[in-house]
């Protein structure tokens, strides 16, 4: 009897009270989100004052605003980032390091944005050549999969920077092996550059080591032949060094040219140099190298007559009209003293000398000598010979 009776005044209660309670809380829910729609109004007036500042080239007034919105919403650091990296690119690198700094040093600066930021503050120290500390920061977040690749790109900047090729070596080859083959070519320069250094500490059988396994990490890396080559002669062993240098044919023919004086010596000092012409004539063939034109002149008229070599060169003339190779044919002729016959080799020669002996196939640099790394944009074996 009891229990009925308190059923019902429960159920006559719940009643009254049921559409009570839903009407307080639809005003509180429309209150607070009220409350957020305008907060998120102020946000976007605050947001867009700040664009402006940016687009009327007031950064600092910008960066107050993007510091002061950072704190009510972690979101926004994209646009404080931008800004760092405005600082950084107009040279303000104490600007940009503040900033950084400053979200740094924030404790609500939520886990999953730190790596950004250390990131900006990193990229600040190695503009600023701050070596040390922008390694340090770049290799706590090389583990970070996120930032893996542009950490590593950095600390191989560095590491070059330095000229320290251990370290270079150990970090590409570190994420290397995580499956990325597009650094082979590089870690393998860096193997050809501490050969080069041990080399000059007097230490041959090292460096070997170090050019074989650079060919190890790129099997054709011509900078590696043409080293292990180098050493070969420093030995006395010719053959070897006719075998390293036969491979840069296969390597890279564009850079045949960088051999060709070194094979012609080794040739000679086996008393080969009959397998010299036939080896460089099938190369001609096959690669139509204009390079390869006044070496095999050399070599005609050496083993034949000057007669034979200067009908080869005409010939050549014929088939790859050029000025490089009129100009050899030019200089082979018999000096003449009348005016006609040496205004021609003169002018040739004066157009030739003006066009750069190198030039970098990545981002267009001329250069009269040979270097591995492009000192305009840093590609590695990117210069390659050049001829009218
Ligand atoms: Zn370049």
């Amino acid at each position: 009897m009891i229990e009925f009776w308190d059923t019902s005044i429960t159920t006559q209660w719940g009643i009254y009270l049921l559409p009570l309670l839903s009407f307080i809380l639809g005003i509180y829910i429309t209150r607070r989100r009220f409350k957020k729609q305008k907060k998120q109004l102020r946000f976007s007036n605050d947001y867009f004052q700040g664009l402006n500042y940016l687009l009327n080239d007031e950064q600092d007034k910008a960066l107050n605003i993007f510091i002061k919105l950072v704190e009510t919403d972690w979101e926004t650091i994209d646009t404080s980032l931008a800004l760092g990296a405005i600082f950084r690119r107009k040279g303000e690198i104490d600007k940009a390091i503040k900033l950084h700094q400053n979200l740094l040093a924030r404790p609500s600066l939520p886990q999953e944005y730190k790596g950004m930021v250390l990131l900006s503050l990193a990229k600040d120290y190695l503009q600023a050549g701050w070596l040390d500390r922008a390694e340090n920061l770049f290799n706590e977040i090389v583990e970070n999969e996120a930032f893996t690749h542009e950490a590593q790109e950095c600390l191989m900047s560095i590491y070059e920077k330095e000229q320290d090729w251990e370290k270079a070596i150990n970090i590409a080859r570190r994420f290397q092996s995580k499956g990325n083959i597009t650094l082979a070519a590089t870690t393998a320069h860096y193997y050809c550059e501490l050969s080069q250094k041990i080399h000059s500490k007097n230490d041959l059988k090292e460096a070997e080591a170090l050019a074989i396994q650079a060919l190890n990490a790129d099997k054709n890396c011509v900078r590696a032949s043409i080293l292990l080559a180098d050493f070969a002669i420093t030995r006395g062993r010719f053959q070897k060094a006719i075998r390293f240098l036969r491979q840069v044919e296969i390597q890279n023919e564009k850079l045949l040219p960088l051999a060709l004086d070194k094979l012609v010596l080794c040739y000679r000092n086996t008393s080969n140099l009959n397998k010299a012409l036939s080896y460089l004539r099938s190369l001609e063939q096959k690669h139509k190298n204009i390079f390869l034109t006044p070496v095999l002149t050399s070599l005609i008229e050496e083993i034949f007559s000057k007669e034979d070599a200067l009908q080869y060169l005409i010939d050549s003339v014929h088939e790859t009209p050029s000025l490089f190779t009129l100009n050899t044919l030019l200089q082979l002729q018999d000096s003449d003293t009348s005016q006609q016959k040496t205004l021609l080799p003169t002018v040739i020669e004066a157009i030739t000398e003006k066009q750069p002996d190198y030039q970098c196939i990545n981002c267009g640099y001329s250069a009269n000598t040979h270097v591995w790394s492009c000192p305009s944009c840093h590609h590695w074996s990117s210069l390659i010979p050049q001829s009218l």
